[in-house]
Parts: C-alpha cells; structure tokens; sequence
C-alpha cells in the first residue's frame, strides 16, 4: 500500500497527544497544517487525565464552533502514552507516569461525550504515522522509528502498516535489551536500551560518572543538552556517556534492521535535534555491527515534523 492518500483540505480533525507531563490538542487539516493548537498539563491538582482531555476537547471544540466556519470537524484521533489496545481504542497499559490510566475506554469515553469517531493509538505509532505520511518517510512502506526523549519510544510500520502486536505493545524499542549483563531497567527486565540512551539514562549516567571517579559534579541538575554539548567538546566523562548511548542505539538498529529490513530508520525526540554529529556517529556504529547487504541503500533520517508530530499524526487516523 503506497501511504500517499488524496486529502481534502477541506477536511479538519482533532488531533490529541497524551503525554506523562501535557496533553497537546490541536485543529488539524489533512495536509498537516495546524489552524490552531492548545497545551494542558495531564493532571492539574485534584484533575485527573480524562478531567483534563474532556476539558481540552470542549475547549477546542468550543474555538472551532466559534470560528463559524462551515466545515464540520472530521473526527478525533488521539496519540496516547501507554500500550493502547488499537481495537478496542483503550490503555491496555500505562506505567505510574500516569496513575490510574491504565484500563481506561479512552475511545468509547470520548464518543460518547462528543458523538465524533474516535481513533486511538500510542503516541509514537502516530508519530511514525505522521512521519510516514508527510515527514522523512513519505512514501515509504517500510520504516522503523525512533522517539529519544526523556524516555525512548519506538514504532515499526512494516509493508505500509504500524505494527501492533497483539495488545498494542509492538515496538517498545526503548525496552530491547542491548546489554544481557546490564543493570535492571524500570521495566524489569535488564540493560535496556532505555537504560543507556534515554535523555534521563544520560543524565544520570554523566553525574554517577562523576561521583564515581571523585570529580566535583555542578552545582546545578545535569540536563542531557549539557552533556551532548560536553560530549561534542570532547570532555571524557561525556564522551564515555556519550559513547555508550551510541553503542546501544547502534546495537538496537542493527537488531531492528536486521528484523525489519527497513528503507529507512527515522530518528526523532529531544536528542535527535543534536543532528548531523549524533547522525554521524550513529552511521558509524550500525556500519559495525548491521550486515552490509542490509545497510545498503536504508536510510538514517532525523524526523521531520518536530515536536507537533504526535499531533498531527494523532489527527492523521481520521483519514488513514
Ligand atoms: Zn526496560
């Protein structure tokens, strides 16, 4: 199936992207373009998320019939955190990020409330959605995407389709493992990927760095962008850090591209922004360790579509 599709301009929906910190609404056209958008924190003193969702589409929805304009919204699509049990549009499973969420109908919840279809998924299938649709994979069937943020996400479409799995859990890349020794992740399990490459594993790792071997750590917290700048500069203990983030992400796309055979990997999140010297290295690292006849010809590409990706991807199911 070739993802391009005949959009109507005419057409807008709702796109949601439910995150452990805000949930991001906007008005989107099938093209992508954002007509309007708005932020919400996912849980404000006694409100809990779907307090905080209902309150957000009534306002959005509020905006749009103010506008008087004379297209009718299309639907809802909602990108969420969590494992999102893609059938029955509800969180088979959410981690404490979000207390309480986990079970919740999200779809049934919101169509009864707003008589609208309603489409729902993980935030990082909807952006690989995006991505494929009118980002860096446009027009390409096969794809596995990478989200490097304060955690790391991860999402495969494989011939033209996101994969789910049977609970909506496919493609939790952050939990493969790269190192069987390594120590214990959130998760349960061992040396995750997440471990080592996630935005607070970096933090985390260059402070016990210090600590470890008796250097002063600065008065302030350490934010990853320090490090990557640090690292860039050649400061050893970041480069140590650094390396090693490398190194997982390098031995996780092998993995992948040797599973999925991908045109391209698609990398985005937070970290991603460091661009062409974070590309660089990470080229470096699936060089030595993905089998040649694999690596010929996929791509390595920084996602396109920023941080509105969820989004507008979320919106994007209305017309998938
Ligand atoms: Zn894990």
């Amino acid at each position: 199936m070739a993802r391009s599709q005949q959009f109507s301009k005419e057409s807008v929906a709702l796109g949601i992207d439910i995150g452990g910190t805000k949930i991001r609404l906007g008005l989107i056209e099938a093209d992508g373009t954002v007509v309007q958008e708005m932020t919400l924190p996912t849980r404000a003193a006694e409100r809990r998320v779907m307090d905080q969702l209902f309150l957000g589409i009534d306002t959005m929805h509020r905006v749009w019939e103010e506008r008087a304009e004379q297209r009718p919204l299309a639907g809802i699509g909602i990108g969420s955190a969590g494992q999102i049990d893609v059938k029955r549009g509800s969180v088979h499973y959410a981690s404490d990020l979000i207390p309480g969420y986990t079970g919740t109908p999200l779809r049934t919840l919101v169509e009864q409330r707003f008589g609208l279809p309603v489409y729902v998924d993980n935030d990082v299938n909807v952006m690989a959605l995006a991505e494929s649709i009118l980002g860096a994979g446009r027009n390409l069937d096969h794809l596995v995407c990478l989200a490097l943020g304060t955690g790391v996400g991860g999402a495969v479409i494989a011939d033209g389709k996101l994969v789910h799995g049977v609970n909506g859990g496919a493609g939790e890349i952050g939990h493969m493992t790269v190192n069987m020794l390594g120590p214990r992740c959130i998760c349960g399990g061992r040396g995750c990927l997440e471990v080592y490459a996630s935005g607070t594993s970096i933090a985390r790792r260059y402070r016990e760095r210090l600590v470890g071997r008796k250097l002063p750590l600065p008065p302030e917290p350490v934010e990853t962008r320090q490090v990557v700048d640090l690292w860039l500069a050649g400061q050893p203990e970041a480069v140590r850090v650094m390396e090693d983030a490398l190194s997982a992400l390098g031995a996780a796309i092998a993995g992948l591209v040797h599973i999925f055979n991908p045109q391209a990997v698609i990398v985005g999140g937070g970290l991603a922004e460091v661009g062409e010297p974070l590309f660089a290295a990470l080229e470096r690292k699936l060089t030595r360790l993905a089998m040649p006849s694999m690596l010929a010809g996929m791509q390595l590409l920084p996602a396109k579509l920023g941080g509105a990706s969820n989004m507008i991807g979320a919106a994007l199911q209305v017309w998938a």
